[in-house]
């Protein structure tokens, strides 16, 4: 069976974990330096402003800019296929059914590209306001590090929603889709 790896990195002193790279596979883009959210000390990441990016940098995020649109394209449109199964069809109905895919898919990559281009407004933002200054983002709900992360955690979250409310509507006797 082939296995994902992922690499889970966190700070040096509470090992909170801040960031995690599926594959090994990162833009490299982000703030250097981003304060704990747990702890507040420095941790020093092995990201870059944009500024500071070489052109070999900027063509890796571009490949990968479009390696995500693909991939989360692909993958939230199948989740999103998945949940609107389950809600319309139910849990129990056997087949496969493309009603949402290709929208979905479309969806998810606009958003995949609409995150990438914002990092980077990020970035330069960054670099022209406080470029010394360490990144104090939330725990969880910034766009700038750990996003796989995070892709994952809603692609999950609306698989199993999709299940729940499936498994709601028939606790509610609602009925589904022939
Ligand atoms: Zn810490």
């Amino acid at each position: 069976m082939p296995m994902v790896t992922y690499d889970m990195i966190s700070c040096a002193k509470c090992s909170f974990p801040f960031d995690c790279r599926i594959l090994g596979f990162s833009s490299g883009l982000g703030p250097p330096v981003i304060v704990c959210p747990v702890c507040k000390s420095l941790i020093h990441t092995d990201r870059q402003e944009w500024d500071d990016f070489s052109e070999n940098q900027r063509q890796k995020y571009l490949g990968y800019t479009i390696f995500y649109t693909v991939a989360v394209g692909l993958m939230g449109g199948f989740a999103s296929e998945i949940a609107h199964h389950c809600w319309v069809y139910g849990i129990e109905k056997n087949g496969i059914f493309f009603d949402v895919l290709l929208p979905a898919s479309l969806l998810w990559a606009g958003t995949a590209i609409a995150i990438q281009i914002y990092r980077v407004h990020c970035s330069l933002q960054r670099y022209s306001h406080h470029r010394y200054r360490p990144y104090t983002g939330g725990l969880f709900f910034n766009c700038q590090v750990d996003l796989q992360f995070k892709v994952c955690i809603v692609l999950v979250a609306l698989v199993l929603g999709g299940l729940g409310l499936s498994k709601l509507k028939i606790m509610s006797g609602g009925s589904f889709h022939p």
